[in-house]
């Protein structure tokens, strides 16, 4: 993912989750089956072992996924699986760039339900971490690896619960598809998802798809917090900003100063608020996460959650940041250049303007109100990055029940939080090719210690298998769904 699902890291307070996680070491298969609902141990072996032979493989932009993909693959028709429904595909043009798709088959009693999972990770410098990031180490009941956390747990425990499924003779009543994709992660060249959708699309094609990476099981102060549905994600736009002038002598000043139009235009921008944007999965969101707060901030979510917040409520949300983004579309300059020497009047200035924009609201209305708001004539204002649109996937009744009736089953009471994401990943692309699709992940991770894309990244043993079996289930519950 490029920015790791939640909105209110450090906010919650301590204490208001509802079970306490395991974190004592859990190294071996035997530890893992004290834990309440683990996996049998053979699966949480099985699931261990995977994800070690993925960690082990650097599956970096410069190495590319086809090692890990033909990794997965071997370990599939060594559990059974016909040659037939193990492909490893990648573009001709970019052969490293391998992907994986696997394929459980149903009675054909609904349009079939894939699970999607990046294999790339982000670099990782050997001299920044305490230990190898391409050796799979582990100490004190945590696995230290670069993927761990982003996002071979997940494609470990998905290749886990599918073979499971398989070798216990379960026969799904819609098709189970496992894609297993290259380049999620920025600096990718060749998306796997992008690419499978336009030239694979009968092999991927599915009614639905849960994407673990967009997913957020939140942990703080080693309490459960709550699992997340991520149906959408807020879709980035970037605007360039320009203003210019004759130049000059400084000696000779004059208002028609580019930087000064820009300055001011840009002070304009920092006190504007985009308008309250509230979408089903907000709604839901405020309304959930209302249950995790108290006194006024718990009234205000509620507030909300109505779609219809008092001026004063959206004041008092607005000025937290993680309430704040997840109230509206936001736009912020990050970067500005101009002039071109001291004793000059400055011929050239330009801004960029990188908005986050609400699923749903088209481009043209933010682009409308960034022209309103910056008003100035002097300044030109074209498209830098054009967005990719995604649109926000209806909170499905059946997917949220499935998934709350799984997360119960493991973690009675837990919070299930509908999500809107500030960040992308792949569903962005499943979504605009039509496909409802939902982050969900089971792997419990601390909100104060995301380590995703950083130093010392690693999995805690026992959430890691508490998550084989969520998988599990949850395949096997979505499977047996029409
Ligand atoms: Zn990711």
């Amino acid at each position: 993912m490029a920015i790791r699902g939640g909105w209110m890291r450090g906010l919650l307070a301590a204490g208001a989750g509802v079970g306490a996680l395991l974190l004592a070491g859990a190294c071996s298969a035997q530890t893992a089956a004290a834990i309440p609902n683990a996996p049998p141990a053979a699966y949480a072996s099985l699931g261990r072992d995977m994800l070690k032979g993925l960690v082990e493989i650097d599956s970096t932009h410069a190495h590319g996924s086809t090692g890990a993909a033909r990794y997965l693959a071997a370990r599939f028709l060594a559990a059974g699986f016909p040659a037939a429904d193990v492909q490893v595909l990648a573009p001709p043009d970019h052969p490293t760039k391998g992907n994986l798709v696997v394929r459980l088959h149903g009675t054909g009693a609904g349009a079939p339900v894939m699970f999607l999972g990046h294999l790339d990770v982000v670099e990782a410098h050997r001299a920044d971490w305490t230990y190898d990031p391409f050796a799979f180490t582990l100490v004190d009941g945590y696995a230290y690896g670069r993927g761990t956390e982003d996002m071979k747990s997940g494609d470990a425990a998905m290749a886990a619960a599918l073979i499971r499924l398989r070798e216990s003779g379960f026969k799904p009543s819609r098709d189970i598809i496992v894609a297993f994709t290259a380049d999620e992660e920025a600096g990718g060249d060749a998306s796997g998802i992008d690419w499978l959708l336009k030239t694979h699309r009968p092999l991927i094609d599915a009614g639905l798809v849960i994407n673990p990476d967009g997913g957020e099981a939140a942990l703080k102060d080693g309490r459960q917090l709550y699992l997340a549905i991520q149906t959408s994600e807020k879709v980035f736009a970037t605007f360039r900003l320009e203003a210019h002038d004759k130049g000059g002598h400084s000696s000779r000043p004059t208002p028609a100063n580019p930087i000064y139009h820009m300055a001011a235009a840009l002070d304009r921008l920092s006190h504007y608020s985009f308008p309250v944007d509230l979408t089903p999965t907000t709604e839901a969101y405020f309304k959930a996460r209302a249950g995790l707060e108290t006194g006024q901030v718990r009234a205000d979510m509620l507030e909300a959650a109505t779609g219809h917040p008092s001026a004063a409520a959206v004041t008092r949300l607005s000025s937290q940041l993680d309430t704040n983004i997840a109230l509206r579309t936001t736009c912020t300059a990050t970067v500005i250049n101009g002039g071109q020497g001291e004793s000059a009047l400055p011929e050239d200035v330009t801004a960029l303007v990188q908005c986050r924009v609400m699923p749903n609201k088209p481009i043209a209305d933010v682009e409308a109100r960034l022209k309103s708001v910056i008003d100035d004539p002097a300044i030109a204002m074209s498209t830098y990055t054009a967005p990719k649109l995604s649109p926000e996937s209806p909170l499905s009744p059946q997917v949220t029940q499935t998934v709350s009736a799984v997360a119960h089953s493991i973690w009675p009471g837990l919070i299930i939080l509908p999500e809107l994401s500030a960040g992308a990943t792949d569903s962005a692309f499943t979504r605009a090719a039509g496909i409802p699709s939902y982050g969900v992940d089971g792997d419990f991770l601390s909100l104060d210690d995301s380590r995703a894309h950083g130093r010392d990244e690693r999995v805690n043993l026992a959430a890691f298998d508490q998550d084989l079996e969520f998988t599990y289930r949850l395949m096997k519950a979505l499977g047996s769904a029409n």
